[in-house]
């Protein structure tokens, strides 16, 4: 008897979402239509959730399976506004790789803004050159070598002649990935060359409903042959890490994170105090003035964003 009554629940991927509905894959692969339960609930692509069946009754009036509950994030990335409102962009992530290209010029500030809003996330951080086919600048050769000294894995590809692709997929395999970077760095056609059948698991909730595709404005979760998953994102385009502190500012430069300890003051902030280490070291040329110059303006803009916030913690 209680057979019927007994509602099926099993745990699913968030693989598109869309406010209060979104389409979740299963263990076996299959991608349902869901909405959320319960008014307090919210999702984001890349959760891991519960999902509870209709009965056969309600399935067949018409009712939806339902989210009932989300697991644990082990990240979350999120983007701030003007405002300093935060907006969550996708879950579980591992890796954001930031892409950039010879065409168009690179901006090395939005680079490390994003490779901080990745850290301050406890998300890892890469580099793609893409467009090798082309020539480079020695502008882009300058910054892609900062980055290297910094720390950061770099992977120069081409989508275009699929050069070095292969080394791509490797290097992307077992993690959870974002592409962000500038428009026209060629995320899109990256994604496209890494993923061959990305038309077939673009099958959006829109699709399922029939009020067409509205693909390019979701963030959507796909996986990649040979392991690994790549979420895409519209929302990443205007992004800016999610507010932090001022000692939290500085976890996202990898170099200034490995200099402080010889700083004389503990909670040294790397602005002018005597004995500072990160300052020697931009004077002795063994870090980066510019990419001391972004630490500093990432410093006043989350002052700015949040003046009151305390400012050394
Ligand atoms: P997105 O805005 O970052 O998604 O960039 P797109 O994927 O739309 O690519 C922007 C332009 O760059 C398109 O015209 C692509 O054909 C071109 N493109 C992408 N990858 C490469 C590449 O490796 N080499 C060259 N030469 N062009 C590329
Ligand atoms: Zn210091």
């Amino acid at each position: 008897m209680t057979f019927m009554n007994t509602p099926v629940e099993f745990t699913a991927r968030v693989v598109e979402s869309f406010g209060r509905r979104a389409i979740v894959r299963t263990a076996d692969g299959e991608r349902l239509p869901a909405e959320l339960f319960g008014k307090r609930l919210s999702i984001v692509c890349g959760d891991e959730v519960n999902v509870r069946m209709p009965r056969p009754v309600a399935a067949a009036a018409g009712d939806e399976p339902r989210i009932v509950s989300v697991q644990p994030r082990r990240t979350l990335l999120q983007r701030t506004d003007s405002r300093g409102r935060n907006e969550p962009l996708a879950s579980n992530l591992t890796l954001l790789a930031i892409v950039v290209a010879p065409e168009p010029p690179t901006d090395p500030y939005m680079v490390d803004r994003y490779l901080a809003g990745a850290a301050y996330a406890h998300i890892d951080g890469a580099i793609v050159v893409n467009k090798s086919d082309l020539d480079s600048s020695s502008t882009l050769g300058e910054a892609v070598e900062e980055y290297r000294r910094a720390g950061y894995p770099v992977l120069t590809v081409s989508a275009l002649n699929s050069h070095a692709i292969d080394d791509l997929r490797a290097f992307l395999k077992g993690k959870t990935t974002m592409f962000a970077g500038q428009s026209g760095v060629g995320k899109s056609t990256l994604t496209n060359a890494l993923i061959p059948d990305l038309e077939r698991q673009t099958r959006t909730l829109s699709d399922s409903t029939g009020e067409g595709r509205h693909t390019t404005v979701s963030t959507a979760l796909f996986r990649m042959p040979g392991g690994g998953e790549l979420i895409d994102s519209p929302g990443v385009r205007d992004f800016a890490p999610a507010l932090v502190s001022d000692a939290v500012v500085q976890r996202g430069w990898p170099e200034i994170v490995a200099a402080a300890p010889q700083c004389r003051f503990a909670n040294c902030l790397h602005l002018r105090e005597p004995g500072c280490a990160v300052i020697a070291g931009i004077d002795a040329g063994t870090l980066s003035a510019r990419r001391y110059e972004s630490y500093k303006r990432l410093l006043n803009i989350m002052r700015d964003l949040a003046p009151d916030y305390e400012r050394r913690k």
